[in-house]
């Protein structure tokens, strides 16, 4: 499944960027509306930052479970038991991939 592909497709990540942007706000010690002005000052990089801090170095699965949105790949043949959370509706995974993506990785 990739985003896009229904309303509540787009609700969920809607809600998944806002949560990962309030966080990063938070972690910064400002509101939701204080980081968006300071974005437009050239805080873009302190976000990304901060994005990152927040989702750390440590592997997202972790003894087969993501630590991020709880999904168990314990028995999952496919999967390592640590390493990133392939499923593109988790948290970690999603600030994973557009942290890259803003740094030019992907
Ligand atoms: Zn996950």
């Amino acid at each position: 499944m990739r985003y896009g592909d229904s309303s509540e497709d787009n609700a969920r990540l809607l809600a998944a960027s806002y949560n990962a942007f309030d966080a990063a706000a938070s972690r910064l010690n400002l509101n939701a509306v204080e980081l968006a002005e300071r974005m437009q000052s050239g805080m873009l990089a302190d976000l990304l930052k901060a994005l990152e801090d927040l989702h750390g170095s440590a592997p997202e699965v972790q003894g087969g479970i993501c630590q991020h949105c709880g999904r168990d790949y314990i028995g999952d043949d496919s999967m390592a038991l640590s390493g990133d959370c392939p499923s593109d509706d988790c948290p970690a995974h999603i600030a994973r991939v557009l942290a890259a993506e803003v740094r030019g990785t992907v």
